[in-house]
This record gives C-alpha cells, sequence and structure tokens, in this order.
C-alpha cells in the first residue's frame, strides 16, 4: 500500500513510503539510546556495515604500520574486512586471546593496545560460545589508547538493552534478522563526529546535494552512506520487530533468557558424553558442545528429526572453535520464544543419542 522510493517525490505514497522509512529509523535510535537519527545508517547488515567502516573509516585513517586489534571471540565477518583493510594499506591485524572458560583475558588485551592501534573491533557477545564480552570497559581501554572502537552488536541485540551512549562505542552495528526482523537490512550507528569525517563509501544516487561533471557534493550522514535505492519495507520491518521486543521489554526478555539457559546448561552437564565448549563468566542466547561418538552434523540432523533446531558446524567462527580444539560445535540458541519445555525436549533427545554410543562404530 505505500509501495514508492523514498526522499524522492512530492506524491502521496511516497510521503507515506518515507515517513514509514524515517519512523524506522527513529525506531532503531531509540532501541540503541543513539543520541540522534542522523547518527543510524541503514545497510544491509552487521557484515555490510563493518565492511563500510573498514572501507571508509580504515581507508582514511589506517595506514602502514599501523594496527587494528579483535577478539578471538570473532565472527568472520569482524575478521574479514579487517584483513583486507591491513592487507590493503600494509596494517596488521591482532586478535586479544581468551581464557579456557572463552573470557578475553582483558591484561592481554590490553597489551595489544599501543599508538599505532587505530582501531578495535569485538563482539558484544560471542556467536559460537555466548560470552559477552565486558564492552564498557574495552572501550575504555581502547580509548586510553587513542583508538576507536567498533562493536558487533549482532548476537546482543536480541539478548539484552544496548545504550551506546553509556557504551561509548564509535560504531555498534546489528543485523535486522537477528531480532526477528526481515533479512538483509540491518544498521550502522556511528558517532556524529565520526560520520561526519568520514568519506563515502559508495556514490549514487540519494547520498548526494549537488552533481556535476567536475565534482559532486554530498549529503551529511547518514544519506552520504545510503548510495543508490536501500530496502525500504524491510527497513520498516525491522522497525516493527523493535516495537515487538520494546513491547515485552528488552529487560524482562534478558532476565527470562538468564533463567532458560541455566537451566539448559544443568541439563546439558546430565548427558553422558557431552562436553560443553567454553564456560564464559557471562553468557548469552548460545551453547556450544560436542557429543563423544557423534559427529557434529549427525546430532544436527537427528536432533531435527525431532523438531529441534540447533546448529551445526563452523558457526563462521573458526578461530575461536579452534582455540578449544574443534572444527565444528553444537550450538543450540535460546531465545524470548523458547519455554523450559523447549529445553526439557532437547536434553530427552540428546540422552537417547547418548544412550546409542558405541553402538554407532564411528
Ligand atoms: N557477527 C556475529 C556475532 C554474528 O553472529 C553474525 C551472524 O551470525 C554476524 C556478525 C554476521 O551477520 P550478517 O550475516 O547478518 O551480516
Amino acid at each position: 500500500r505505500e509501495n514508492s522510493n523514498v526522499h524522492r517525490a512530492a506524491h502521496a505514497l511516497a510521503a507515506r513510503s518515507t515517513d514509514a522509512f524515517e519512523a524506522a529509523r527513529e525506531k532503531v535510535r531509540r532501541f540503541l539510546n543513539a543520541p540522534s537519527d542522523e547518527t543510524i545508517v541503514w545497510v544491509r547488515g552487521t557484515t555490510e556495515a563493518i565492511n563500510l567502516v573498514a572501507c571508509s573509516w580504515g581507508r582514511r585513517n589506517v595506514g602502514e604500520g599501523d594496527e587494528v586489534v579483535v577478539t578471538n571471540l570473532e565472527h568472520h565477518s569482524n575478521i574479514v574486512p579487517w584483513q583486507m583493510l591491513c592487507s590493503e594499506v600494509g596494517a596488521k591485524l591482532r586478535a586479544a586471546p581468551v581464557d579456557d572458560r572463552g573470557d578475553v583475558l582483558l591484561d592481554e588485551y590490553e597489551k595489544l593496545l599501543n599508538p599505532r592501534t587505530r582501531i578495535v573491533a569485538f563482539t558484544h557477545v560471542s556467536n559460537a560460545l555466548g560470552t559477552v564480552t565486558p564492552v564498557r570497559d574495552m572501550v575504555e581501554m581502547a580509548h586510553r589508547h587513542g583508538a576507536r572502537v567498533l562493536v558487533d552488536g549482532a548476537q546482543a541485540v536480541s539478548h539484552m538493552p544496548v545504550d551506546v551512549q553509556a557504551l561509548d562505542a564509535d560504531f555498534y552495528v546489528f543485523s535486522g534478522h537477528k531480532v526477528f526482523g526481515p533479512t538483509g537490512v540491518g544498521a550502522l550507528y556511528g558517532k556524529m563526529t565520526e560520520l561526519e569525517a568520514m568519506p563515502p563509501w559508495q556514490g549514487g544516487g540519494s547520498m548526494i546535494r549537488d552533481v556535476t561533471f567536475e565534482r559532486s557534493i554530498f549529503q551529511d550522514p547518514p544519506e552520504k552512506f545510503e548510495a543508490g535505492t536501500g530496502t525500504i519495507a524491510d527497513a520498516v520491518g525491522l522497525g516493527a520487530a523493535i516495537d515487538y521486543v520494546e513491547q515485552i521489554g528488552m529487560a524482562n526478555i534478558a532476565a527470562y533468557e538468564h533463567g532458560l539457559l541455566n537451566y539448559a546448561l544443568e541439563g546439558l552437564r546430565t548427558v553422558p558424553g557431552l562436553t560443553l565448549v567454553g564456560s564464559p563468566r557471562e553468557r548469552a542466547g548460545a551453547i556450544s558442545f560436542v557429543l563423544d561418538e557423534w559427529r557434529v552434523e549427525d546430532v544436527g540432523v537427528a536432533l531435527s528429526r525431532e523438531g529441534i533446531a540447533v546448529r551445526a558446524g563452523h558457526h563462521c567462527a573458526q578461530p575461536i572453535l579452534r582455540r578449544f580444539g574443534h572444527e565444528t560445535t553444537v550450538r543450540p540458541s535460546f531465545a524470548l520464544y523458547n519455554t523450559p519445555e523447549d529445553v526439557d525436549a532437547l536434553i530427552a533427545a540428546l540422552h537417547r543419542l547418548s544412550a546409542e554410543r558405541g553402538k554407532r562404530g564411528l
């Protein structure tokens, strides 16, 4: 009913479409407690947001001999764009290690920070182990060394309240589908001082104020980073998803899931032959495990037959799984729609699989 491009026409459909698109931006702003709508840039998702910062901020601010710091916990999307930037400009990518629980070793992290560190990029919540990182402390340490910070919020936004101003992150990124919205849309929050100083990363319509053959004058943020027609309906859909979780309350969701995760951990510890991978001090969303004598993929298929959906594989986070000596794990992840009965069904199914050990000839 409101299918029209935004910002471009005087007709009623265009006005309604623009209003819906910009109202969704305001919902993202409120969701992250960002200071203004202009600090919220629409992107395809977390991956694109990180690539935007690596290409735009990175090419301008990271040079030969500089350093970019990530952690051992990162999703590939928070490693590869930085690796590409570093190889292009002659900088070095360094990774802060984790301890045997899967928590970032803060003293080792701090040792990596030095005047050559230009930016630190790390996850708020690990998608492989569920580790919640001490974002505020890590941001503070990076800032003390003059580095900027990008926080990958993909796994945090559906599990806990996020306040980018309290965290003092320079950039915070997430994907719509991680918070029950559509795929192919997400948001980049950036401090206005950073966004203003950054060059556009893609050129085209919507991001310009004036074009001649000799030069173009760009819009201010966020339009400067939104070349071409965006995924308007999906942005509005993400706004609806945010309304949905906010109606329940992110603090209520966090408290509910905390109880559910502890219940699941208790249950998993009763399964003979099951080894939990990582035991972080603070956890959200995900639990990784392996089961003796069972291939990870076979566990995934067997659980699927019982109507239980888990991830089985490397979770796009090979470095952290290898840190624990695995190539792949089984990873149930819990969200607000899961119940203790779901957990009971998972544990009962795993007990049945565990009982088959010794008969499988693996
Ligand atoms: N970062 C983390 C921690 C993730 O869990 C994911 C997706 O699983 C991503 C980044 C990449 O998100 P997307 O594929 O939506 O860009």
